[in-house]
């Protein structure tokens, strides 16, 4: 029996293939009927037998292009018509709004076959695409998402590129990027002072450089990064000290994934990660002795690994045979990324040899994203390119709000209607051209979402930078959302919770509701609002920030709360090393509380630890002390004790049982890795405690982990286990990071809601 269906498939449909895909699929079982864009995606209509209809609608979602995303499916009858041919309509409106643009994702394996084969067009051509493949984030001006639109717009097609444009049966039907030698964009090699050099071919001379050990830039897809060969410690070093980055961890990039299992422990899921088309950065154990120079990751068992994804990176592995590559962002220190060719040569000039430059334009940067397998799930530490701007999905739809994240990792995020896009890593907004970047990212986000937004979520923090573009916004109603319900529901949000949850939050640094520092919360909260529960223990950091950069602070600190002036006679090496004038100038800080602020941080608390058990005193990069002693962690069950102490705002988590144990095992000469394990497991340990007794209190049974310490993949995966043992559910974050880069969804949330309840009960949203 004939029969006549319409369809409608909203998601990420539109310039990733889906129509031709659709055209296949209905032209092999002899279907009628038509396929258009539309605003939320792409209406079908198809005709025929009743049984190839089922198979159609099957196969619709199981087979789709591999950028694609099928959010939602309606599914409607028809009356049949007389129509026997299956068409692609472009009447309509191409690639309206609603539609969601595709992350710039690797280049495919199809692009890549045809890449190294001499006999093709586009051999050895380093802007090779697809449908399946290539940039469109970072080339789209605005939408609709039409080559017109998009940074390709002064390349016009040659007759070949434009019939396989045209072509739906072809895979570049549509492709919006797709080019060739002829009519696309082409690399050139400048020296470091942007003059174009060597007569020869570019990306030979380009591996020449880098064969010689000396430092090239590369345009990529979202920036350009610094480039040396890994295996050369010169050459890292060279680039540490033109980079000033003393320790921070570098990627690099390898060509396959069978050279990551080489120089690294890869487990399934992180060979799926590292494979897949977001081409993420993963932290990944380093496997020693390593043909890798110890300057690319010092002090670190972890390496952070990822493999080509643009064309130009596969010839350049291919053509230099190199093990592997320092591939770092082209900048300095915390700047952003550079993405112009002259801004390039004029910002980093000092920093490579060569450029390895070309002309199709960067319109927004876009970092590579970060990412680390935590408890066998892939966790994103710095979510960027490749993964923005596909949205997280929410449940209902909610009001336009802007949210715009924390100072330091910052991201903004937007929700329309059931999307919340959370922009790419922006950076640490102290930072001038950080702070540009985030306007910028705003406005690129305004306009392609085609969003203006009602209201303006903001953190805490009077001084963040981001707090103080908010309370400049006119016309839009301000909400300020406290760090940690932020944090927790962030976690809901990605998980599709309602209603009140446990919130575990445990971080660094956010504002608290008492002007304090908090950072080791436990929460009872919903979206709308919350209460603190628990916290640990107020010390002060003597020296505000100075105390974040310099962990003996805090351990100077923890022994003066506990054991008052008297800690320096205490057994332990650290009242040995540390210089007693230095450490009387924090006791004169902190006796008359002077720029101490206090703080309940879950982090200060791991570097004054870290400090004590010898591993660090002062740090190069944000966390290193508490990444180190993570690192070090040797297998023990021991835990250290912490006790609960009732007080007017909540349960108060004491630190002093964990300090006597700590100075007995420091005393006694215990490792410094058997410390860190004793300690971690003793915070899994509290923290469940705390957990139970709110079960038994308040009837509650979902806990949600969220804030930066559960990058910590030890803490994580205990707790995780310990809370699921014991009866919980437990949610945590997989699609957007744990710390503060995923801050602004939860902002975002909570703005949106207390919007809600504000609309229908006329309460004050500001609180
Ligand atoms: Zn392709
Ligand atoms: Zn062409």
């Amino acid at each position: 029996m004939e029969v006549r269906r319409h369809i409608d498939v909203a998601g990420i449909v539109q310039g990733v293939g889906f129509r031709p895909y659709v055209y296949r699929l209905a032209v092999e079982r002899h279907l009628a009927g038509n396929i258009s864009n539309t605003a939320a995606g792409v209406s079908i209509e198809v005709q025929g037998p009743s049984a190839a209809i089922e198979e159609f609608v099957a196969e619709l979602s199981s087979h789709a292009p591999a950028l694609a995303r099928i959010t939602d499916l309606k599914i409607r009858n028809l009356p049949c018509s007389g129509e026997h041919k299956f068409r692609i309509l472009t009447s309509r409106s191409e690639e309206p709004a609603g539609a969601l643009i595709s992350p710039d994702v690797a280049v495919c394996a199809d692009c890549r076959r045809e890449l190294f084969d001499p006999g093709n067009r586009r051999f050895r051509y380093p802007f090779i695409n697809c449908t399946n493949c290539g940039p469109r984030f970072t080339i789209v001006r605005k939408i609709p998402y039409d080559r017109p639109h998009t940074s390709m717009a002064v390349f016009p097609m040659c007759p070949e590129c434009e019939a396989e444009y045209q072509d739906p049966l072809n895979r570049r039907f549509h492709a919006q990027p797709n080019a060739c030698q002829v009519c696309g964009p082409h690399v050139e090699l400048w020296d470091n002072s942007g003059e174009p050099f060597g007569e020869a071919d570019p990306i030979s001379e380009a591996l020449a450089v880098l064969q010689a050990g000396q430092v090239l830039a590369i345009k990529g897809l979202g920036g350009f990064h610094l480039a040396v060969d890994a295996t050369l410690a010169t050459a890292v070093q060279r680039l540490r000290g033109r980079k000033g980055r003393v320790e921070k961890p570098f990627a690099i990039m390898v060509p396959n994934l069978e050279v990551a299992e080489q120089l690294c422990e890869v487990n399934a899921a992180a060979a799926q990660a590292l494979q897949s088309v977001q081409r993420p950065i993963v932290l990944l154990p380093w496997k020693q002795p390593s043909p890798i120079a110890d300057a690319v990751a010092p002090h670190n068992r972890c390496l952070g690994v990822f493999l080509p994804y643009t064309p130009l990176h596969y010839v350049l592995f291919a053509e230099g045979g190199f093990t592997a590559l320092v591939m770092t962002s082209g900048n300095l220190s915390e700047e952003p990324i550079a993405i112009d060719n002259e801004e390039a040569v004029e910002r980093l000039g000092g920093l490579a040899d060569c450029f390895l430059v070309h002309n199709r334009d960067i319109l927004l940067r876009c970092d590579d994203s970060v990412t680390r397998v935590i408890g066998g799930t892939l966790r994103q530490l710095r979510r960027s390119r490749g993964f923005v701007p596909v949205p997280v999905f929410l449940k209902q739809d909610l009001p336009r709000v802007l949210a715009v994240g924390a100072e330091l990792k910052n991201s903004v995020c937007l929700i329309k209607g059931k999307h919340a896009f959370l922009s790419q890593h922006i950076g640490d907004l102290e930072n001038a051209a950080s702070y540009k970047f985030f306007e910028q990212a705003i406005e690129h986000l305004e306009s392609i979402l085609e969003i203006r937004p009602e209201i303006v979520a903001h953190d805490l923090h009077p001084d963040y930078f981001s707090t103080r573009w908010a309370l400049r916004q006119q016309g839009a109603k301000l909400v300020g959302v406290q760090h940690h319900h932020a944090h927790i529901a962030s976690c809901m949000a990605e998980n599709h919770l309602d209603g009140r949850v446990i919130g575990l939050a445990l971080d660094g640094t956010g504002f608290g509701t008492d002007g304090k520092i908090w950072g080791g919360e436990v929460l009872l909260c919903d979206y709308a609002d919350f209460e603190r529960a628990a916290h640990l223990q107020y010390v002060a950091m003597p020296g505000g920030a100075a105390a974040i950069r310099e962990p003996w602070r805090m351990a100077v600190s923890y022994l003066w709360r506990h054991y008052g002036p008297e800690f320096m006679k205490l057994p332990i090496p650290f009242v040995r090393q540390v210089r007693a004038e230095k450490v009387n100038v924090l006791l004169c800080m902190m006796e008359r509380n002077v720029n101490s602020p206090l703080t309940s941080s879950c982090g200060r608390l791991f570097d004054a630890v870290a400090a004590l058990a010898g591993v660090r005193q002062k740090i190069n990069y944000e966390a290193q002390a508490a990444i180190e002693l993570e690192m070090l962690i040797a297998p023990t069950t021991r835990a250290y004790p912490f006790a609960i102490r009732a007080a007017v705002d909540g349960w108060i988590i004491d630190t002093r049982p964990c300090f006597d144990a700590l100075i007995d095992d420091l005393s006694s000469g215990v490792p410094a890795g058997l410390i860190s394990a004793a300690f971690h497991n003793g915070l899994v340990e509290i923290f469940l405690h705390v957990a139970k007794l709110l079960r038994e209190r308040e009837s509650l049974n979902r806990v949600c982990l969220s804030g930066g310490s559960f990058q910590n993949a030890y803490l994580s995966e205990q707790l995780h286990g310990k809370l699921v043992e014991n009866g919980f559910e437990v949610f945590t974050h997989s699609e957007v990071p744990a710390g503060d880069g995923g801050l602004a969804l939860g902002q975002a949330l909570i703005a949106a809601h207390r919007l809600t309840l504000q609309t229908n009960s006329g309460i004050d949203i500001h609180r």
